[in-house]
């Protein structure tokens, strides 16, 4: 055996981080794959310019597709006189020909999106951070009916569908709502079928509803991830809610107590986030949204 060369301290280091860094590129790649986010030729495009990937043995990566396992994987390796111990950086031309054709790239089209539920108490600054989303392609974000009045910059059919009183009224009966509730004396729903729509095509959807809606989503979708957004503290609540203006001190006060009364009911939540940066917050929720 070859006497291994002698390293310094900070070679070491050096060596130790790149190998951590290595096997968290080939975690999340089989992580990926299981999820059903990254095709057979896909992570044959990343080998490419990825040595981490690269260096993957094959077995480790058909073996992380759905329903593949370790004994398929290897059996399939022998049948196509692949060696157990061969890495994607030393498949022939043949040989990758071949496992495409095991491994079709049939598993986007069928793998369906996230569902995430964005809530948290009223002043908390979810709108803002659903807003940003909209502007990302990781999200398909909802639009919500409501029966409040359309404020000054607000667009029909963009922020909200606009509901007259008796519209509402029929969409619940007719069971159009994937959750409805009321808020500050109008109504909000969530329309369920594009949300459905969207999910079955593989889309992430976000909604951002307040807290009963939240709940009921759970109820309905026990597979969607519930994040309740925190304020960085209470006396920064108290300053968003009072920034607000016009109200009235009785109004103010009611606000203060329903927002006590909503971060009493955090612990429902599969996740609490504090919002200390919008940036932040939405990295978080991508993160989330593309990984297992
Ligand atoms: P605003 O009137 O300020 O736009 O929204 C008031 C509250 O209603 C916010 O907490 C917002 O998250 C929530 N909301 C918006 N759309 C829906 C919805 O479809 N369902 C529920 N349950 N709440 C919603």
């Amino acid at each position: 055996m070859p006497i291994p060369p002698k390293l310094t301290d900070a070679q070491r280091k050096s060596a130790l981080a790149k190998s951590t860094a290595a096997r968290q590129v080939r975690a999340s790649t089989k992580a990926r794959v299981k999820a059903g986010e990254l095709t057979l030729s896909a992570v044959f495009e990343l080998a490419q310019s990825d040595e981490a990937i690269a260096k993957m043995r094959v077995v480790e990566l058909l073996e992380s597709f759905s329903g593949v396992g370790k004994v398929r994987a290897i059996a399939t390796l022998d049948r196509l006189s692949i060696s157990q111990t061969r890495r994607i950086q030393g498949l022939g031309s043949a040989q990758r020909a071949k496992l495409l054709l095991e491994f079709p790239d049939r598993v986007a089209a069928t793998k369906r999106g996230k569902l995430i539920v964005l809530s948290g108490p009223g002043g908390v600054g979810k709108s803002t951070v659903a807003k940003s989303l909209r502007q990302t392609q990781t999200f398909w974000v909802s639009i919500s009916a409501t029966t409040r009045a359309a404020r000054h910059n607000e667009v029909d059919g963009v922020d909200y569908y606009f509901y007259s009183d008796a519209e509402f009224d029929s969409a619940i009966k007719s069971s159009l709502f994937l959750e409805w509730a009321e808020f500050a004396g109008s109504r909000y729903g969530t329309p369920r079928k594009p949300v459905e729509d969207a999910l079955r095509d593989g889309k992430n959807v976000l909604l951002e509803i307040e807290i009963a809606g939240a709940r009921q989503v759970k109820d309905r979708a026990p597979e969607a991830v519930l994040v309740f957004l925190q304020p960085p503290s209470w006396e920064e609540l108290v300053s968003r809610l009072e920034g607000r203006g016009t109200d009235s001190p009785e109004r103010r006060a009611a606000r203060l107590a329903l927002a006590q009364d909503e971060l009493a009911q955090s612990s429902f939540f599969d996740l609490n986030v504090v919002n200390e940066r919008v940036e932040e917050v939405v990295e978080r929720l991508i993160g989330l949204a593309t990984h297992q």
